[in-house]
């Protein structure tokens, strides 16, 4: 069995992309911008940003994060948008979610440039991706087909079967794969037979966020799996949604929880940022 290592990957990814950020302040006088929208003070949300920062720092981007209060209105938290994603030091933009709720975030996402929607969150980067064109591709999707990539994994004709449908991880990785010619089968909470489709599965991607929900007899010997959730086990540590100690002893590969998709999902954001600040830059 291969441990698919994504810290050791990522890591890997952001001194690829530290050189990128060099050479485009060399070219351009001035370093890559990353804006982050802040909105209230959830605290997950204070550690995700930090972590973006942080790797910011890493390979060279400048952050710059709007805080803006809990309270704010719609239309002031549209302005407040519109106007960081407007900044030409301002590469690429994202709002960390969730929003308070009384925020569409529909339409304060829709504030954001489609070439500067470095989560590809937008409904013109989600239709690209629909339609197999280019466009920006949501970070875990594009972290998840990046480490099947460096390890080698064949999509071309395989069955994969991804858990969960949801805007940021479900679905687009379900359009991601079937765009790599694998046969995609998408499931959700109202699936029937879930245990005999993923035993199925060439491919299993899981990102349902229900702790060591996927158990070894729901899985192909010799399947490689990759794990997306991030759950509490009972004794409060982190785990994924796979069980993964009954599970690694079946399968070819699989990604662990922590050190799989999670820090993929920051270094695609990364490199979502400098791709769209190369495609900007004049
Ligand atoms: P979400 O929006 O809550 O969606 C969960 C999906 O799983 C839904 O489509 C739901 O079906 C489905 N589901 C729930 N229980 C199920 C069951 N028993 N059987 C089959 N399907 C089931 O969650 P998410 O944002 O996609 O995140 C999923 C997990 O990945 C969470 O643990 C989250 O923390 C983690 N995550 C990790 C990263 C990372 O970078 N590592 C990034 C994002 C998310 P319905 O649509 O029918 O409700």
């Amino acid at each position: 069995m291969t441990l698919i290592d994504g810290k050791q990957t990522a890591a890997e990814i952001r001194g690829e992309l530290s050189l990128r950020a060099a050479a485009f302040e060399e070219r351009n006088g001035r370093k890559i911008g990353l804006g982050v929208v802040l909105i209230g003070n959830d605290p997950a949300s204070e550690v995700y940003v930090r972590n973006k920062v942080r790797a910011c720092e890493e390979v060279g981007i400048s952050s710059h994060v709007l805080r803006l209060p809990a309270e704010i209105s719609q239309e002031e938290a549209e302005r407040a948008v519109e106007a960081l994603a407007g900044d030409h030091s301002v590469h690429g933009v994202l709002v960390q979610l969730p929003l308070p709720r009384h925020l569409d975030e529909r339409k304060i996402l829709a504030k954001i440039p489609v070439e500067k929607d470095v989560d590809g969150f937008s409904e013109q980067n989600m239709g690209l991706l629909a339609l197999h064109r280019e466009g920006t591709v949501s970070c875990t999707p594009r972290g998840i087909m990046e480490l099947l990539k460096r390890y080698h994994v064949e999509t071309r004709g395989k069955h994969a079967v991804v858990v969960g449908r949801s805007n940021i991880v479900g679905r687009p990785m379900a359009l991601r794969l079937l765009n790599a010619d694998a046969t995609v089968t998408v499931c959700h909470s109202k699936t029937q037979n879930l245990k005999e489709i993923c035993a199925g599965a060439d491919i299993l991607v899981v990102a349902i966020g229900r702790a060591k929900y996927i158990t070894a007899d729901m899985v192909k010997e010799g399947a490689v799996v990759i794990d997306v959730g991030m759950n509490r086990d009972e004794n409060g540590k982190l785990c994924g949604d796979v069980d993964f100690e009954n599970v690694a002893e079946k399968v070819s590969m699989i990604s662990p929880v922590p050190g799989g998709v999670g820090p993929m999902t920051i270094a695609m954001l990364l490199s979502n940022t400098v791709d769209a600040a190369e495609r900007t830059a004049v």
